[in-house]
Order: structure tokens, then sequence, then C-alpha cells
């Protein structure tokens, strides 16, 4: 008989959102049962690894504006961002930089006291809010501190949810193992809020933590919710080489510069006005193109790379503001980036797609939201502006976690548990996955599908590689990968490891569709066969359904356009 256990709340996921979140459902009520689930310990989190900062209107007396804020984001996404949605993340966010503040965030300063901000990609004005290169830690560390006010949050870390437990119309709770014992529970539940990040690992070439893997985004798809935009997957253009470690926009919002192999800023030609500060997708899309004609340089490992120059900006701004970064570099790449330039090239950072949710962060589930990168409210449309992650991590943390918690305090009927459900799970899990059988390795399989991803769906896409890419996951899934050769209880990360492939290969599946049938070129989608925007025929969002039968269910959903019809986007 499966363990059952009940919490008013669910939070999966314990990063920025999963915190933010808690807090916010906690403050509307203190009695309310809260649970922060995380596969991982809380401050192993993903976001603890943000590194830049935070965006957000600081000083309108000295210039900036919330309009400024909604409108580069807007140009930003390529004009695919809902505008009512990113009005609210800009309106919202200045108050949430004083919040944590008020909750202790050691912010970095400026010489006068007052919290100090840098230059980032695509912006008009330098408005992100930093804490030396370590925003996520310091965010991550400030609200983990505040959730300690409440009593009424318990963090179940190390557990790992398998799937979301409904009756087509309700949530009703989630199945999940405890990592440490291999104990499989249901957790049954009033309301949840999905928060597990993004999906990054789906690439080998990564930034992301190892733990970000799809399986909370599967989870929702898998309970019949849309997955909204997987084709738009933002490529950071410095990841440093060989590791793929992120170096953050924050260099050269301090000023450093990217170099070709003739000593050229080739971003002039690109955007001029910007510079290395354009949005990632036209420098990443500027490396490709340097590499492709032949001013690249080659890596030790045979890679074509850019050189990123920081050493102008002298060993002590960069011992100040870049510490991580250059502690990175030693340590990763031998290098000191006050001597020598750092070898970079573009690494997937960030999926602008995810769990399709409405402005509140709904789903189209009854009591189910979801808030941060998992989620898609469509915010960054089809290109992200750096910094903004954070901010919706923080905006909808507290969207959600008060919509939770105020539904749940009008009274959820309870409903006859569904046992079958559960069974049903267990059997998925325990006889499809940790008793399956076969001799193709996992492992091999996993570094196969992210290398395809690598391979097929990078920075310039186009279709013949596309369709190949998707050929060849769908080949590689029907191998005998699908075994777990470590039988033990206790921290099992075999079992882990091939629960998270089986995500992977659907969300991957979604990633190749999405970008198969969008026959254009917007934000970070470039396809090289179709290489205009297509305003009349894609200026819509995309939406996938779990269909185990058959090939997901694509269908089209309208973007909101408030105040700025879609122009060409320059810099
Ligand atoms: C290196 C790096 C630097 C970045 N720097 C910046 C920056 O400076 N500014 C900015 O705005 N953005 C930045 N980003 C993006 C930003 O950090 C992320 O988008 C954001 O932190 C995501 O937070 P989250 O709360 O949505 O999820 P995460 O922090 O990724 O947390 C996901 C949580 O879900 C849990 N989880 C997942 N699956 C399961 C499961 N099956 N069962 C149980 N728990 C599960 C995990 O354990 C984890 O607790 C950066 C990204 C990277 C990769």
């Amino acid at each position: 008989m499966v363990q059952t256990i009940d919490y008013d709340l669910l939070i999966v996921g314990s990063g920025l959102a999963g915190l933010r979140a808690g807090i916010e459902a906690a403050r509307v009520n203190r009695t309310m049962k809260i649970a922060v689930i995380s596969k991982v310990q809380v401050m192993r989190s993903h976001s603890v690894s943000a590194e830049g900062g935070t965006a957000e209107d600081l000083f309108p007396e000295e210039g900036d504006t919330i309009e400024s804020h909604i409108y580069d984001t807007v140009k930003g996404s390529d004009f695919l961002a809902d505008q009512d949605v990113a009005e609210r993340l800009c309106n919202e966010m200045p108050h949430e930089i004083y919040q944590l503040e008020h909750w202790g965030m050691p912010w970095s300063r400026r010489k006068d006291g007052r919290i100090g901000q840098r230059n980032f990609g695509g912006y008009s004005y330098p408005r992100v809010t930093y804490a030396s290169d370590k925003v996520g830690f310091f965010e991550m560390q400030t609200l983990y501190d505040t959730c300690q006010k409440f009593d009424n949050i318990e963090y179940l870390n190390e557990w790992y949810v398998t799937s979301i437990i409904h009756d087509g119309q309700t949530f009703m709770g989630v199945t999940a193992i405890e990592l440490s014992n291999g104990t499989f529970y249901a957790i049954r539940a009033k309301a949840l809020i999905i928060a597990t990040g993004g999906a990054g690992r789906i690439y080998s070439y990564s930034t992301y933590a190892l733990s970000s893997t799809p399986d909370g985004i599967d989870m929702a798809y898998r309970a019949g919710l849309a997955l909204k935009d997987m084709e738009f997957v933002q490529f950071h253009p410095t990841g440093i080489l060989p590791s793929g470690i992120l170096i953050t926009e924050g260099a050269r919002g301090e000023g450093a510069y990217l170099l070709n192999k003739d000593n050229e800023r080739f971003m002039k030609k690109y955007a001029a006005s910007k510079m290395e500060l354009a949005p990632r997708d036209i420098v990443s899309r500027a490396i490709m193109s340097e590499i492709k004609e032949g001013r690249g340089f080659t890596h030790e490992t045979g890679v074509s790379c850019m050189q990123l120059d920081l050493r102008h900006i002298g060993d002590s701004v960069i011992k100040e503001k870049l510490g991580a970064i250059r502690e990175i570099s030693l340590k990763f790449s031998g290098i000191n980036p006050s001597q020598e330039p750092l070898e970079v090239r573009p690494v997937c950072h960030y999926m602008m797609g995810g769990i399709h949710s409405n402005i509140d962060g709904a789903t189209e589930l009854q009591g189910v939201w979801t808030a941060g990168e998992a989620s898609c409210n469509s915010t960054h449309g089809s290109n992200r502006l750096g910094a903004n992650s954070t901010s919706e991590c923080l905006v909808w943390g507290k969207i959600t976690g008060k919509s939770a918690a105020e539904y749940i305090e009008k009274g959820v009927p309870a409903k006859q548990w569904p046992h079958n459900l559960v069974a049903n799970e267990e059997k998925r899990i325990y006889d499809g996955i940790f008793r399956g059988s076969g001799d193709v390795n996992p492992y091999e399989i996993r570094q196969q599908l992210t290398d395809t991803l690598n391979d097929k769906a990078y920075v310039y896409r186009n279709g013949n590689d596309l369709i190949q890419g998707l050929k060849h996951i769908r080949e590689l899934y029907k191998e005998t990968w699908k075994h777990v050769d470590d039988s033990a209880k206790e921290y099992n990360t075999n079992f882990v490891h091939v629960m998270e492939l089986d995500s992977m290969f659907r969300v991957a599946e979604v990633v190749l569709l999405g970008a198969i049938n969008r026959k254009e070129s917007r934000g970070a989608h470039a396809r090289t066969d179709y290489p205009s925007r297509d305003d009349a025929n894609f200026l819509h969002h995309t939406l996938a359904y779990y269909n185990p039968a058959d090939e997901p269910l694509m269908k089209k959903h309208p973007v909101t356009i408030t105040t700025y019809q879609p122009v060409e986007r320059k810099y």
C-alpha cells in the first residue's frame, strides 16, 4: 500500500520562484500546511548560480522609466511577449527589490550608499540591480532566511516528484519518491505551484545545473497541460570553454569586449548602437556568423570560439564586481581575466517556453499554478532579456503564492482519492523504469540525445537538421535504455538519471516539433531556410498537448498586444 501524506499547498521547486511563492502563501495564511518539495537541497537549486543581476526601474528621478523597461522587454522578445504580462512584470519589480532589501539582501551599492545598477543587453538604461556577480546566491539566501520566519512551511528536500494526480478538472495531489530511502509516496493537497525551473540540460553544452532536467515540465505535460513556445531556447553568447559555465553578461555590462581573430570588436557590424550589449540572440548569431566566415579562434579542444576581453576593466574592478567570474575563469579554464582574454561560445542558457499559464500564473487545471522558468506566461516571448528571469521568478512567485493560498482559503471540496491513478503511476515508475530491462546504456543515450539537440537545434537552425534531429531522438527513444542497474533504495542516482532521461525525450520532441513548424526567424529561433520574421503567419504562441498514442497535438495561441505594434527590431 502506497503511503499517503497530506498538505494544503504543495510547491514543487525550491528555487527563487518556489521560495518566493512559499513566503507569500505563508503570509496570506500562517496556519495553512505548506510543503516546498525539491529533488535537491534548497540551496542547491539552480537559482543559486544566477550571476549578473535582476532588472527593474529603480531610479525614475534619474531618467529611467517603467515604460522603457516594458518596451525593451517587448522589443527584446521580438514582439512575441504578451504585453500585459510584460507590463505587470515591470510595474511590480521595483517593489520586489525593496522587499528583498528589507529582508536583508546585500545589494551592491553606489558610493553614495544607494543600490547599485549595471548595464545589460537590450536595455535602454543601466537598470540591472546586482550583488557582485552572485545575485542568485544572495537572493536565494535572503528568501530562504525569510522562509524560516514561517512555522507552517515544511521542506521535503531530496524528494523527486514523479506525477500530478487530478480528476480531469481539479488538482488532487502528486506522487513522489523520498530519495534518501526510496519510499514512494502519494501526497494529497488542495493546490499546487509548479516551480521546477528550466530544462536546459536537454542540451549538452549548457550553463544549467545538472539537475535542470524537464521532469517538472514533463509531469505537467503528461497531466494534460499544454507546453507553450518550447521552440524558443536562449543561447547565451559567453559560455566559457571547455565547460560551458556562464560568464555573466555583467562582464560586458562592466565593459568587456568581444573580439574576433582579426582583433576586431565585431559587434559594430551587427548592432552598432548597442555593440556587446545587444540582446543575447543577436550577439550569439553574430558570434556564429563570424565563426562561419572564418574569423573565429580555435580552442585547444578544437571548438571554434571568440575572445571575451576584460583586461582593460582592471584587476581591482574585476575582483570587486566580477569575483565569481574571475574564480570560474581561473579554476575551469586556467585563465586570469585581468591578464588574458577568455575563450567563449554560445551556450544553452534559458528556455523561453514552459508550462502554459495566464497572467496570474494559473494553468488549465484548477488548483495548479506555475511560476519561474518552468512556466510560460510569455513575459519573454521569443527572446528573454538578461536579468528579467530572476525578476519574473520574484513577481510570479509572489502572485502564485498569494493566489493559491486564497484559493485554498475559499474552501476546496474534498473528492474521492483516486487510488487507481497512484497505482498506475507506481507501475509506470517501478515496472516501466526501475525494473525495466535492456542492454543499452542510458548514460550514453542521454549524451546522444543532448548532443543531437546541440547539433540540430542550436543558434542557427534549418528544416533538414531539425527533421533529422527529431527522427534521431525518436529512434534513440526506442532503444532499450529504460532500466536501472543499481537496485539500492537509498540515493539511487541511477534511478533518478533514467527517470530524468524519460522526461527529456518527451520535452526534446516538443522543442524540435515546435521549431520545425515555425517556418520563420524570430528572436532566439533563427532559421537559415526562413531568415525573416513572418508576422502574417507566425505572430502566435505555440501550444503542445501530450498525446500518448501519437505525435503531440500542436495548436496556436494568440499574442496579447496592448500598446506596441510589432516593428522591425534594430539596435
Ligand atoms: C548560470 C546562470 C546564471 C544566470 N544568471 C541570471 C541572472 O543574473 N539574472 C537573471 O535574471 N537570470 C539569470 N539566470 C536565469 C535564472 O537563474 C533562472 O531562470 C532562475 O533562477 C530559475 O529559477 P526557478 O525558481 O524557476 O527554478 P530553479 O532555481 O531552477 O529551481 C528548480 C527547482 O525545482 C526542483 N525540481 C525540479 N524537478 C523536480 C522534481 N522532479 N521533483 C522535485 N523537485 C524538482 C529543483 O530541485 C529546484 O529546487 C541564470 C541562469 C544560469 C544558468
